[in-house]
């Protein structure tokens, strides 16, 4: 039966990758026409960091070389994985599961919020650290190798991380947003088709973000807390979707660029040094180079005297 949904889910999503990233391309080129119109996002830190700088939507031309894999290569995976979620969902015993069952029980003070550039600050009269940064994956779920890697230098460093995920993505292979779940990453909400939001009917909008709501609740059993608008663009209905939905909206305040300098993961590093400040919000893809990059990143951080807050420590309901 559930092999039977996975194939389902499966197919149906190779049908949607391709739509998605069509959509996404119309997206892209059209916000490169509009980038500089009246809008308040380019004032933003996101956009002077990132984005706009380069016209370039931070995923496409890393989604498009692997968009098309994406669903083939889960194929085995996924059912392997939907057999083994069976006993999970009992027992919760599985080895990757049980750091997610000791995450569960871990209770986690809320002693952090985002301030208005995004940044991730101690809450008053709070006696936590102020130099950390927020580690941020943006575009998946794509391939369980990255997210396995990612996450196994998560885990070696300590450090949680928000893994801001596209609807159509979560429907193409539910089982990779089970295995971020269930390694201890935070899901965020990015959109179900990855478009620019702010061009879009606010009726369109609220459906793009509420069905990933729905997409991710219905596969991890919770839906996000965290909302970021692919390109930072957002606008005043996102904020009050977010606000609706429980979600903090964000953009970042670091860009790592790893969607500008393609197959560097130097590059990755070095960018984020140049823009390093205390509450650092750091926008990172799930791409191989950032893959490759993490372990060095994560440990010159920690060089540096940072440490990586934990999501779950965000105030999400204090909306800057
Ligand atoms: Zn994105």
């Amino acid at each position: 039966m559930w092999k039977k949904t996975a194939m389902f889910w499966l197919a149906a999503g190779l049908v949607l990758g391709a739509c998605g990233s069509t959509a996404e391309e119309a997206g892209t080129s059209s916000t490169e026409q509009t980038a500089n119109a009246n809008d308040a996002q380019t004032t933003d830190n996101a956009t002077e960091n990132g984005e706009s700088q380069t016209t370039q939507d931070p995923n496409s031309q890393a989604e498009e070389t692997d968009s098309a894999n994406s669903g083939e290569n889960t194929d085995s995976k996924a059912e392997k994985d939907a057999t083994a979620e069976n006993e999970e969902t009992s027992a919760e015993k599985a080895d990757d599961s049980s750091e997610d069952s000791a995450a569960a029980s871990e209770e986690i003070a809320i002693e952090y919020h985002m301030n208005a550039n995004y940044d991730i600050v101690p809450n008053e009269g709070t006696d936590v650290p102020k130099k950390v940064v927020l580690l941020t994956f943006d575009d998946g779920p794509k391939e369980a190798d990255m997210i396995n890697s990612l996450i196994d230098t998560l885990d070696k460093h300590d450090a949680k991380a928000i893994f801001f995920v596209n609807g159509y993505r979560v429907k193409a292979n539910p089982d990779l947003l089970k295995l971020i779940h269930d390694r201890g990453g935070i899901i965020g909400n990015h959109s179900y088709d990855h478009i620019i939001l702010k061009k879009e009917s606010d009726a369109e909008i609220k459906k793009q973000m509420e069905d990933t709501q729905a997409i991710v609740e219905e596969t991890i059993g919770e839906a996000p807390h965290f909302f970021r608008p692919p390109n930072g663009a957002g606008n005043d209905y996102t904020r009050v979707v977010a606000a609706e939905n429980n979600m903090l909206h964000m953009n970042w305040s670091v860009g790592s660029l790893d969607w500008v300098n393609q197959n560097d993961s130097q590059a990755v590093i070095d960018n984020v040094f140049d823009q390093l400040h205390s509450g650092s919000n750091i926008l990172m893809h799930e791409l191989p180079w950032t893959v490759e990059a993490l372990d060095d990143l994560l440990t010159q951080l920690e060089a540096k005297g940072y440490s990586f807050v934990d999501p779950r420590a965000i105030d999400t309901t204090k909306q800057p």
